[in-house]
């Protein structure tokens, strides 16, 4: 359906994100959504548990004191300087409203999180869209509004997605500088696979806001929890903006697995550090089956075979229930996106792709 008489006008011309196929199917090799392929923390579940036997009939926390707290330690924070909601995706949907919503364009890379355009079209937001250098990297430099006009801020995933590619936190100091005026928003979704997180230079950039998610480093993609980290202005700005929304974003049990999750680091580094070492052999192998893969910090590989195309090796592997992503997107259209999984999955999409190539 394209319209209907009972819809608001906005409705029809709304151009939604279209998530990874979440099967109903058991014993798929799920490489597509990048999950995290271990659970989360044993210690997790025990919070959750214990949270869901007390007090499910109260309204939950709704500023997540505990919760911010934990994760204000962990990065040498403020409480006040951290923020929370029901999925960092929800946190971007609020960062776009609060700091974007304005006459002049907000600056992004044309290969990048898809959700930011979405948002940009829910809020009426205007795009300058800037191409993605040589290789598929982010170039900083580039990343300027039209010449001579004004613009509403920037916004990069670091590492990107989906090609893995990380920048230096040296360009991400670069780039804050290059617009002392407008609000930078970092995406860190992927930055504990291997990537330099900006949360350090929020002390002196009031443009900073830096956005992470627990579904991929922390093995909470079911959870649905996100953050962010800025200085007090950018933090209040969100606040306003969620307490006019929804103001118990997170329930009870993800306040509580969230929390245990920033206290097992334990866990985390070691979970982290398997997906890292898993993701270095893949590439590796891949490279031997004629693969080119682009460098990684994050949790997935981006690659492409020159000889085969992207979209049938996709629905070949799907046909040996392998699932990875792939964009039917200009640039990118003979790349497949595949998460890094347990050692056992990734042998199974290698066992797949060598039948396929023959
Ligand atoms: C997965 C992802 C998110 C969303 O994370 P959720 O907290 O699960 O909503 C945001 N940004 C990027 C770049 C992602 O890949």
């Amino acid at each position: 359906m394209t319209s209907s008489p009972f819809w608001s006008p906005v409705v029809g011309g709304l151009v939604p994100y279209v998530p990874g196929e979440q099967p109903k199917l058991a014993n798929l090799t799920k490489l597509n959504t990048n999950e995290n392929p271990y659970p989360p923390s044993p210690k997790v579940v025990a919070a959750i548990q214990a949270a869901a036997e007390q007090g499910l009939q109260l309204y939950p926390d709704p500023e997540s004191v505990a919760l911010r707290g934990a994760i204000a330690r962990q990065y040498g924070l403020q409480p006040d300087q951290v923020f929370v909601a029901n999925s960092s995706d929800e946190v971007l949907a609020h960062a776009f409203f609060a700091l974007f919503q304005q006459a002049a364009p907000l600056v992004l890379p044309d290969v990048t999180y898809s959700f930011y355009q979405v948002y940009c079209g829910l809020y009426g937001i205007p795009m300058h869209v800037v191409p993605l250098a040589d290789g598929l990297r982010v170039d900083v430099e580039t990343l300027v509004g039209p010449a001579g006009s004004e613009i509403a801020g920037v916004v990069v995933a670091n590492p990107n997605a989906p090609t893995g590619i990380g920048l230096p936190l040296a360009q991400i100091e670069r780039l804050l500088q290059m617009h002392p005026q407008h609000a930078v928003l970092v995406d860190e979704a992927y930055v504990d696979f291997g990537g330099e997180s900006a949360v350090g230079l929020i002390a002196r950039y009031p443009n900073l806001l830096v956005t992470q998610t627990l579904s991929k480093s922390r093995s909470l993609a079911g959870l649905r929890v996100g953050l962010a980290c800025g200085q007090r202005p950018l933090i209040e700005a969100l606040e306003r903006v969620k307490n006019s929304f929804n103001s118990y974003p997170l329930g009870r049990l993800a306040q509580a697995g969230a929390l245990a999750a920033f206290e097992d680091q334990a866990y985390f580094a070691q979970t982290c550090a398997a997906v890292v070492h898993s993701r270095e052999g893949l590439a590796l192998q891949l490279e031997d089956m004629g693969f080119e893969v682009l460098p990684s910090q994050a949790n997935f590989v981006f690659a492409r075979h020159p000889q085969r195309d992207a979209a049938e090796l996709a629905a070949e592997l799907r046909k040996r229930a392998v699932l990875v992503r792939h964009f039917k997107q200009a640039r990118i259209a003979q790349y497949l996106r595949i998460s890094v999984g347990t050692p056992a999955q990734c042998d199974s999409l290698l066992q797949a792709l060598a039948q396929i190539l023959g």
